[in-house]
């Protein structure tokens, strides 16, 4: 069984290998980025590259970041504690193109990775791929739905979403574009509402998440109109991991895909306090307790488990 450390370091390996640069987390708190109060995925540190405001000597980069989710457009903070499988703190690992590939390789990238031998070996049969479907004049994505099957991944297993799942923006304004995700079953174990025989995309915890692969396509000007990117990018956010490394680690979704488990927070007894210190700042930060939360809490002046 590989451990958190591994799994990282298996992944960058393998970008490493691609030709991509190794580049380290970047702080918690964004250094030229007033619009964030935490850096909240992969891509902050390179937002510069990928308006082409800011010129490095790579093209290609690979990174585990340090991530917050606690306010912003892509926080989960109301999913924290109820289910078991969100956080506010994590690593997320990535790869980047810099106007250099784009979907065929992402696309190839992602499934070799996941599915060789060679690397992380998982079952492709507990994968589930979504494609941008269309929606609001733009078009689906039929490009990337065409390389999802020929990587081999069954039709039956390539799910079409719409703008608010698979489709992508920095903001009102700037890139954008479609983006694919690669989903793992969990098994009815790891269902919150005791599923035994739920379809894929059931949002009860069975079908988890591990991989957003996004397609920077498109500029979107003031009047919303898109315009095609002369150079497109990619920007991949995968799996998370807890930093708490002081004892034995809280892996999340990528970890417990390896593992085969279901997520590991609602474990009870002692190995509940492994998630522990995010739902304790989650009720520092929150004035009212969510005192019918189905997971436990340690009391809040508790010691750092
Ligand atoms: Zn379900």
């Amino acid at each position: 069984m590989l451990t958190g450390s591994q799994i990282r370091r298996k992944f960058l390996d393998y970008f490493v290998q691609k030709g991509h640069k190794e580049v380290h987390s970047s702080s918690l708190v964004p250094q030229n980025d007033p619009t964030l109060l935490f850096t909240n995925a992969g891509m902050n540190q390179f937002k510069d590259v990928f308006l082409g405001l800011e010129k490095r000597d790579y093209t290609r980069a690979t990174s585990s970041q340090k991530c917050v989710r606690a306010g912003g457009k892509h926080n989960d903070l109301e999913n924290v504690g109820f289910t078991n499988r969100h956080h506010t703190f994590f690593e997320m690992l990535g790869n980047f193109s810099f106007g250099d590939y784009f979907k065929k390789d992402a696309i190839a990238y992602a499934w070799e990775l996941i599915t060789s031998k060679d690397w992380f070996g998982i079952d492709k049969d507990k994968l589930y791929v979504t494609i941008f479907k269309g929606e609001a004049g733009i078009d689906r994505d039929a490009e990337a739905y065409d390389l999802w099957v020929a990587q081999g991944v069954d039709k039956s297993r390539i799910y079409e979403m719409g703008l608010k799942d698979n489709f992508w923006q920095m903001g009102d304004t700037g890139p954008c574009g479609p983006c694919s995700e690669i989903h793992y079953d969990m098994g009815p174990a790891a269902s919150d509402q005791g599923h035994a025989d739920c379809a894929f995309a059931c949002d009860c915890g069975r079908y988890v998440e591990i991989w957003n692969l996004v397609f920077m396509q498109f500029d979107r000007d003031a009047s919303g109109k898109l315009n095609p990117l002369p150079k497109p990018s990619i920007d991949t956010g995968r799996g998370r991991l807890s930093p708490h490394k002081q004892k034995r680690t809280l892996y999340q979704r990528r970890a417990e895909v390896m593992w085969g488990q279901p997520p590991r927070l609602s474990v009870p007894g002692k190995a509940r306090h492994k998630g522990a210190p995010l739902l304790v700042w989650r009720r520092a930060l929150l004035p009212v307790r969510p005192s019918k939360a189905r997971l436990a809490l340690p009391p809040t002046n508790q010691p750092h488990p």
